[in-house]
């Protein structure tokens, strides 16, 4: 099987090809990335020479170069995690958001259509459900009310994927999967962010009062969800992945403070980010009672786990924040 990974230089699609590199020695794992500010080869450094993977650098909103291709490397499946994924910088900057998210999306679905791929998976987020209240969870029945730039794009994705498979019978799945954690999680987002302030013992920033809900889910678990919807999801089918950890994000701080044995005191409460959803959680029933996935992680052991990997990993993430993202950081939250 020759096997397409868009945005493998991210944080999940990296894990995910080192999952797939391991476990399908006989699968070609080729990665498209354009290696934004967040696309990072060194996530990849032990792998890269392996004999089943390959790295191509290129844009999924170029139509002459994706359909050249798709035309030379003949993919069997088609993984489209390349995104612009942050939610604060659609908020500053949405063009770039739809350019990638919504066209890249369609450019990647019409090759896939003229190439006859056998599968076509678009990895998404429970954000296009929009927000919850106290209780209740999104189902794949939901229906998609985003509130951000960025939940709009990945909205407008998904239904250019449905479209793809009801008017052209492509065979496709969506998954939607919850906030992610794990190692090489880009140091601008929760709990990287706040991991790496506490080790340096900077003030750790916390939208409005921190009691906004995200339901955790382990990394290595979504890559395995992604495996099983891969091989043996029902073509045409929505699949929910969620890791039923639902935490506050001041909860999640603390959590992190406690672990790395750092005083409260460092918390600072900065205005809520515009269009703030409350509360996300995910049912995945359908994912468990369907396809057999278990979740191994509870969020203590994961968040553990992760931690001391960015104690161990000091190299990677300090390499990160001495660049462009010390900009961007210092734009973000000086003005809080
Ligand atoms: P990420 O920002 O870490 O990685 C995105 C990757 O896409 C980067 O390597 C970047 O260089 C690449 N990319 C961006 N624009 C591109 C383009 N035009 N062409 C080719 N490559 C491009 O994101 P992530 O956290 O790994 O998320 C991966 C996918 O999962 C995204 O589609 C995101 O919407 C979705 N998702 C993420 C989470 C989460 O918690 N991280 C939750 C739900 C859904």
């Amino acid at each position: 099987m020759k096997v397409l990974v868009t945005g493998g230089a991210g944080f999940i699609g990296s894990n995910f090809i080192r999952y797939m590199v391991d476990k399908y020695p006989n699968y070609q794992i080729v990665n498209l990335d354009k290696l934004t500010y967040a696309g990072n080869l060194s996530n990849l450094k032990d792998i890269e020479n392996k004999p089943n993977y390959k790295f191509v650098k290129g844009d999924i909103s170029d139509r002459p170069f994706i359909h050249q291709l798709f035309e030379d490397e003949q993919f069997d499946y088609v993984l489209n995690f390349a995104a612009e994924s942050h939610v604060d910088r659609s908020i500053s900057d949405p063009e770039i958001f739809i350019k990638t998210n919504v066209l890249g999306t369609q450019v990647l679905l019409d090759a896939a259509k003229t190439y006859q791929v056998k599968k076509y998976l678009q990895i998404s987020t429970d954000e296009v459900y929009g927000t919850l209240g106290d209780t209740g969870y999104f189902t794949e029945e939901t229906p998609l009310a985003p509130n951000s730039p960025y939940s709009a794009s990945k909205a407008g994705a998904d239904l250019l994927v449905r479209a793809y498979h009801e008017t052209y019978g492509l065979p496709v799945n969506i998954t939607r999967c919850s906030n992610n954690y794990g190692p090489y999680h880009f140091p601008e987002k929760l709990i990287p962010l706040m991991i790496i302030n506490a080790l340096n013992d900077k003030p750790l920033p916390v939208y409005g009062d921190g009691l906004n809900v995200r339901d955790w889910l382990h990394v290595f678990d979504h890559c395995q969800a992604i495996d099983l919807v891969l091989h043996i999801g029902q073509v045409g089918e929505v699949y929910n992945i969620g890791g039923n950890n639902e935490r506050t994000n001041i909860e999640v701080v603390k959590v992190i403070l406690k672990e790395l044995g750092k005083s409260e005191s460092l918390i600072k409460f900065v205005d809520d980010r515009l269009g703030h959803d409350r509360r996300y959680a995910i049912d995945a029933t359908k994912l468990r009672t369907k396809l057999g996935w278990k979740p191994k992680y509870s969020f203590e052991e994961g968040i553990k786990q992760t931690i001391q990997w960015y104690l161990n990993n000091k190299d990677w993430w300090e390499n990160i924040i001495s660049g462009d993202y010390q900009q961007y950081y210092e734009k973000q939250y000086s003005k809080r």
